[in-house]
């Protein structure tokens, strides 16, 4: 299970703030696989962004799940998986020197 602390900080995340965390790193150049640059998230208005857990194995981490963001490529079905907590981190950082 993710911490609630995580559970929390994803719920709050808004669709601009992922968008413009994804331009500032360059996550959506072209695709791997077909080469354009279709880039689509998952949210709705009443259920927000949609994340993904994996659980891992090894580093005494049997079970404990990963989370992503999935990025997936509207051309292909391509799809990239952003590490939500390093997005979230980001985010925090982005945000608090935009503040100075
Ligand atoms: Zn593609």
């Amino acid at each position: 299970m993710k911490s609630k602390d995580l559970e929390k900080r994803l719920s709050d995340l808004s669709v601009q703030q992922v968008n413009d965390h994804l331009t500032r790193k360059d996550s959506e150049h072209a695709c791997e696989a077909c080469g354009t640059r279709d880039w689509r998230i998952h949210a709705s208005e009443l259920e927000g962004l949609v994340f993904l857990e994996l659980p891992i194995f090894g580093m005494g981490g049997i079970g404990v799940p990963y989370c992503f963001l999935p990025l997936f490529c509207g051309n292909c079905g391509n799809t990239r998986l952003i590490s939500a907590n390093m997005m979230l981190d980001e985010i925090d950082e982005h945000e608090a020197s935009s503040q100075d």
